[in-house]
């Protein structure tokens, strides 16, 4: 029998193993993940922590006894600590130091990100918090009920950072946002959107200090403050939300890489090396708002990656889409949804790029109750008129409207068409010269 090897069983992997399994026969599946735990959904750590949602039971879809009820071997808490690329073995050791040698017709390495570590003076202290796995959560939740831990300092205002301040926040504690940029969520949104989420922040009592670079993080054993080039601030724990790279170590001798250390894949998921294939957040995408390879790591990529992996490997050719980096955020109900390049952005990338911008309130003025504004940027190319990104915010749900401009930047579709598309109308849903059609029909 084919012998499919996956390494590293999270979101990806799982995706992997799920699409072997439930489409394919007479494959041998065997998977291989450090943790003790798989599928974790670290898009809901943030509500975990801050009491929006019970607990953690939810936030997980699989496990080894569900994988291995369809037919695969699933090694927990067993690394692999090395792959034989050349005679197809992968060498793995379990938590009781068991060695096992597994040989293998394909691998797909779903071997993930690990968070940025940097090299800051006092990061090894107690109460310095990384975010990624189900335990870094638990650990968080079991400190923050401590009531002497009164002061949080988040470093990094990206989406885990924003998420983990208004779940602090939510729970009384003194939060500070530490950033080097002069904005939130500058990688997925130009300034007048970001202000609207900067303004959210404060108006919920999150003190920002932009503009400022960390330089140690204070304490004798336990961390007492956090120091940056032009404050000090006081903490009781400091969380390290600063990204993520890629997990490279298995592959990083053998296989051709990505500028940020990620296994450069193609359309198939295919690495440099014959029957290796890569996923997930230790891979690269294809990103068709810059029509080019890149590097996205967002659960959403993983699972995508992991399916197209899998049917290859199966030995159903198929190819990836490309992605755009649609992404969405909900901070105190200020939803804010995007997907491509930001004006921003596709300028320094050289695009001869323009933008059209619209507010108006969800549906009609007669509609009285559950009609919020909402704001709409979309960022088109001048001269090809291509369709290169789009941002919407609203504390409306409007998250659905952006998949259309996903579509769009994948497709390479004009703001032409966006104008005249057929966007239906109804009062309970919105207006008949909607924000959409209304912010491509003014495009210049
Ligand atoms: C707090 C937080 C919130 C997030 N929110 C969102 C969100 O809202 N939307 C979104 O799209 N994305 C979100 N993400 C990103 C998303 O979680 C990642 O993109 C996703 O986890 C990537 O999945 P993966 O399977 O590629 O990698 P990972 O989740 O990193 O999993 C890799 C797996 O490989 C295993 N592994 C690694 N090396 C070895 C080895 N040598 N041997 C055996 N096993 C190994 C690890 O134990 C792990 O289980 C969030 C991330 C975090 C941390």
């Amino acid at each position: 029998m084919e012998k499919i090897v996956v390494i590293g069983a999270n979101h990806a992997g799982t995706a992997a193993l799920n699409t072997v399994l439930d489409n394919y026969e007479g494959k041998e599946v065997i998977a291989f993940d450090g943790n003790s735990n798989i599928s974790f959904l670290g898009c809901g750590m943030a509500l975990w922590i801050g009491k929006q949602i019970a607990g953690s039971e939810g936030l997980f879809y699989s496990n080894k006894e569900t994988l291995e009820s369809k037919g695969a071997k699933v090694h927990m808490e067993t690394r692999v600590e090395s792959v034989d690329f050349e005679n197809k073995i992968v060498h793995a050791v379990d938590k009781d130091g068991n060695k096992i040698d597994q040989p293998y017709d394909k691998v797909i390495l779903a071997t993930g990100s690990v968070p940025v570590n940097p090299n800051i003076e006092g990061k090894d202290l107690e109460n310095v918090q990384f975010v990624k796995l189900f335990q870094n959560a638990q650990e968080v939740i079991d400190k923050v009920e401590n009531p002497e831990i009164k002061k949080i300092s988040v470093v990094g205002a990206g989406y885990i950072g924003v998420e983990l301040a208004e779940a602090f926040a939510r729970l009384g504690k003194e939060v500070t946002m530490i950033d080097v940029a002069d904005t939130v969520l500058s990688t997925y949104y130009d300034e007048e959107f970001t202000d609207l989420m900067k303004q959210n922040l404060k108006d919920n009592g999150i003190k920002l200090a932009f503009n400022e670079t960390v330089e140690k993080i204070i304490g004798d054993t336990k961390v007492t403050a956090i120091q940056t080039d032009k404050n000090t601030y006081e903490a009781d724990m400091v969380v390290l939300a600063i990204g993520f790279k890629p997990n490279n170590t298995l592959g990083k001798d053998d296989l051709e890489l990505f500028k940020n250390g990620a296994y450069l894949v193609n359309k198939n998921q295919e690495t440099s090396v014959k029957d290796v294939y890569a996923v997930g957040d230790c891979a690269t995408v294809y990103d068709n708002s810059i029509q080019d390879t890149n590097y996205i790591a967002l659960a959403t990529n993983a699972v995508r990656s992991g399916i197209v992996a899998a049917h290859n490997a199966a030995g159903t050719e198929i190819q990836s889409a490309g992605v755009q980096g649609s992404n969405g955020i909900s901070i105190y109900g200020l939803n804010m949804v995007s997907t491509g390049l930001t004006l921003a952005k596709a300028k320094n990338l050289g695009y001869d790029a323009i933008s059209t911008d619209f507010s108006d309130l969800q549906k009609p003025g007669f509609m009285e109750t559950d009609n919020p504004e909402v704001k709409i940027r979309i960022v088109y190319d001048q001269k090809t008129r291509i369709v290169l990104g789009a941002q919407m915010a609203s504390r409306y749900d409007i998250s659905m409207g952006i998949h259309m401009f996903s579509l769009a930047i994948q497709e390479q579709v004009t703001i032409e068409k966006i104008a005249l598309l057929d966007i239906f109308f109804l009062p309970h849903f919105n207006q008949p010269y909607n924000y959409i059609t209304m912010a491509a029909i003014t495009a210049k």
